[in-house]
């Protein structure tokens, strides 16, 4: 099946390395032939909320067409780094806390939070709000709790009620539970941690996913990057909330100046064979624009 939509594109207003024009990010989606696209930079906490005002003034400026909407993606933060920032709690200290504090080894208190409030939706003119885990809460030091501290980051983001995609699902836990945040080299990356996540917990996500009525995303380098058992186990629990009715979102989660064409074409052969349709497919907006 032809892929029609990506709803997860970063632009250079992005904190990170993202470098992408916004009238290359239309100019090539309409290259792509795709029908709906989506600006998502990155917002982790109201730290870097200009990001998303220089984004929008950019996007404002463009005279874009209907179908490229206007979009965030958030980060699952744990609430006392949100309380900090909101306190101006760092600036004595000298901290830049663009990915809030990361050097912070306090253990996570189950307390979460996102940089975004419903003030900023108005404010920004937000469509969608991809949500995301980035990195674990605290350091859990057993594999059982880190894929405990993922489950539950998940089950925050497909639970809050301003997210409307859940991104790219249990990524990321292949660097907490090789300890990379420590370290932040190749040799600790653990990959068979992916084998390990219960299906009951993917259950479960998959049950707040519908009663929440957010959506999945499939997220193009997260599905295909890693070893070759990786895209296997992702198409396979996208398989299964196929069978329990969740529907789904494609983001290509450009970093690059250009989107990869590709991954595109890989995505769209697995597509194929795991038996997914158009039917499959949803959006958070209404499809005629804003
Ligand atoms: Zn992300
Ligand atoms: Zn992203």
């Amino acid at each position: 099946m032809k892929i029609l939509q990506d709803l997860h594109i970063h632009s250079h207003h992005s904190c990170d390395s993202a470098c992408s024009t916004l009238r290359d990010i239309r100019n090539d989606r309409e290259a792509l032939g795709l029908e709906q696209y989506a600006v998502t930079d990155h917002l982790h906490t109201q730290y870097n909320i200009s990001d998303i005002e220089s984004s929008r003034h950019d996007f404002l400026g463009g005279n874009h067409p209907a179908n490229f909407h206007f979009g965030v993606e958030v980060t699952c933060m744990a609430a006392w780094e949100c309380e900090r920032i909101a306190a101006g709690d760092f600036v004595a200290k000298g901290d830049v806390p663009i990915y809030g504090f990361r050097d912070d080894e306090r253990p996570f208190d189950g307390r979460m939070c996102i940089g975004l409030d419903e003030n900023d939706i108005r404010k920004y003119g937000i469509e969608i709000v991809v949500g995301g885990v980035h990195w674990p809460q605290g350091y859990p030091d057993t594999r059982a709790g880190v894929i405990d501290n993922y489950f539950r980051q998940e089950m925050f983001l497909a639970s809050h009620p301003l997210v409307h995609v859940v991104a790219h699902p249990w990524d990321s836990i292949e660097l907490a539970a090789g300890d990379w945040y420590r370290h932040r080299d190749k040799a600790h990356i653990d990959w068979t941690v992916y084998k390990d996540i219960p299906r009951e917990m993917d259950e479960a996500l998959g049950r707040a996913i519908i009663e929440n009525g957010k959506l999945a995303e499939m997220n193009l380098p997260c599905v295909l990057h890693g070893p070759e058992y990786l895209p296997v186990l992702c198409m396979e629990r996208f398989r299964l909330w196929k069978s329990m009715g969740v529907k789904f979102t494609v983001g290509s989660d450009q970093h690059s100046a250009h989107p990869d064409a590709e991954r595109f074409a890989a995505m769209e052969k697995l597509l194929d064979e795991y038996g997914f349709t158009q039917d499959d497919f949803a959006l958070p907006f209404p499809a005629g624009g804003k």
